[in-house]
């Protein structure tokens, strides 16, 4: 065992003499990125069908049709009156009812897979292995909420003077706009809206503007498993029927998930009309998120978690890894791993099963995305050959210092910088001030470095030794603070009182 004074005194050299060995480079193997974590009562997704039969079932899809009109703002409002006019009789269908509902939705998500994860695939440019982890994560958010349900909506009795009874229970509230990302365009979408419906709310829902077609046959599945017509309303469109949407003042509540700024544009609007009731926000944004690696850190398992925290889904998660804070002795060995295990991903075609790294969503993100790395060419560590297409290779850049990331790149772009030995509480001091608070990761094998991590970072997952990606329905709560988001954690046991208000009834007998 090394002590922190020892480590302090000869970082490298004593860890790696006491406990590791050194590698040139790491081949990564592509198992890596197909291997999908999930907790599903044992669900296996692939159980009665090879990756190659998943591949050519997907790849049969291809033709996904043409994308539905976008509501227009009279649409809109017409959702929310039918939505409005069927809250009272869902609100008060015993939670059973809706619970059921839940759980038959997460049986045709897995009937369904194939046409799913084929739309995942070709509307939305996620890899198979994404693919498999979409409907997976939609299925557990179903199953979660449906069982998290039961209990959260039991009433509760509560101690009072003698004769007196006093009952709390938690109800709906109203009409609830979920407005989903197109990054998991199935599983956020369905989780907010779950979460929403278990609750005992009617919901009127919009997929990002990227990805109505899976949103639509989602809702199609949601209507199938029992969930009546006009307690779960779609509207398709961008900013104009998101707009119509938050601002109409008789949806009661917004579940958002997208950027710092749309979060804080709805928050406005919630509050402009004065005759509104006062309604909730829960937003689950961006981040800058860092991860901190020290010296003692084992150095393949190391570049894996890099590797799959920045790359995987072409880096287009919230959680992504954004920022690599490397203790400065190990610099050289970290970045030398980290280019030979980059030189081995497969980017390319989605619907090829051999793919770790797919396109970005859109001309738009990709043109954004690649303007970007192409003005800091100076400033490279590595990067990789990459098809034509929108296909934004991955690549590696120098900062001088943490102040120097300062917006978040929605891509497979990772920013490396350093800390010193003896810095570690500064250097999360730093990190934590972005103001940002979604994810952040730490390499060490020192206890009391992790200890001092989890006691001092602000974020909403913090994850130890690991990647920071792929957080797991009722594992690993997710969600984040500051600008990232109001708090709520999906995925949680403390998610579904959010969608809720409080009621209670004493009375004297
Ligand atoms: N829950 C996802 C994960 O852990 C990220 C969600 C997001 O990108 O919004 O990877």
């Amino acid at each position: 065992n090394v002590t922190e004074e020892e480590l302090l005194a000869d970082p490298v050299e004593k860890i790696v003499s006491a406990k590791g060995t050194r590698h040139p480079s790491i081949p990564l193997p592509a198992a890596l990125f197909g291997a999908v974590r999930g907790n599903s009562e044992g669900l296996d997704l692939q159980d009665a069908m090879t990756l190659e039969d998943t591949a050519s079932a997907i790849a049969a899809r291809a033709d996904i049709g043409p994308a539905p009109a976008d509501s227009t703002v009279a649409e809109v409002q017409t959702a929310i009156a039918a939505a409005d006019a069927a809250f009272e009789g869902w609100s008060r269908a015993p939670v059973e009812t809706r619970a059921a509902a839940l759980n038959r939705l997460a049986d045709l998500l897995e009937e369904h897979r194939i046409d799913l994860m084929a739309l995942a695939v070709h509307e939305a440019g996620k890899t198979i292995g994404d693919a498999i982890g979409e409907v997976r994560e939609a299925a557990d958010f179903c199953r979660y909420y449906a069982n998290q349900a039961r209990a959260a909506f039991a009433p509760i009795e509560l101690p009072g003077p003698t004769g007196e009874s006093n009952t709390m229970r938690l109800e709906g509230r109203g009409v609830f706009a979920c407005i989903a990302p197109w990054n998991f365009p199935l599983a956020i979408f369905l989780g907010q809206i779950t979460a929403a419906l278990v609750a005992g709310n009617s919901v009127v829902a919009k997929p990002a503007p990227q990805t109505p077609r899976i949103a639509l046959r989602a809702v199609a599945l949601a209507h199938e498993a029992g969930i009546p017509k006009d307690v779960l309303k779609l509207v398709v469109g961008g900013a104009d029927v998101g707009n119509a949407l938050t601002g109409d003042p008789r949806v009661m509540g917004v579940a958002f998930t997208g950027s710092t700024g749309t979060a804080k544009a709805i928050a406005r609007s919630l509050v402009a009309d004065d005759a509104r009731p006062i309604v909730p926000l829960i937003a689950e944004t961006g981040g800058l998120n860092a991860m901190i690696v020290d010296s003692t850190a084992l150095p393949e398992q190391v570049i894996a978690d890099v590797v799959t925290s920045a790359f995987r889904s072409a880096g287009q998660r919230c959680s992504a890894l954004r920022l690599l804070v490397v203790q400065e002795d190990v610099l050289d060995r970290t970045l030398e791993m980290l280019k030979g295990a980059m030189d081995t991903l497969v980017v390319g075609d989605p619907a090829d099963p051999r793919t770790d790294v797919g396109p970005v969503i859109d001309d738009a993100a990709y043109r954004k995305l690649e303007d970007y790395r192409l003005s800091v060419a100076d400033r490279w560590l590595h990067t990789v050959a990459v098809p034509e297409g929108r296909f934004v290779a991955p690549t590696v850049i120098r900062l001088d210092c943490i102040e120097d990331m300062t917006k978040e790149w929605f891509g497979p772009i990772l920013h490396v910088t350093t800390w010193k030995t003896g810095t570690l509480d500064e250097t999360i001091a730093r990190i934590n001030r972005s103001g940002y608070g979604l994810t952040m990761g730490l390499h060490s094998r020192i206890a009391s470095r992790c200890e001092r991590t989890v006691a001092a970072a602000r974020v909403g997952n913090l994850y130890v030794n690991r990647s920071m990606i792929g957080a797991i329905v009722g594992s690993q709560p997710f969600g984040g603070e500051g600008l990232s988001g109001t708090g709520p954690k999906a995925g949680g046991p403390h998610y579904l009182p959010r969608f809720a208000v409080e009621r209670t009834v004493s009375i004297d007998t």
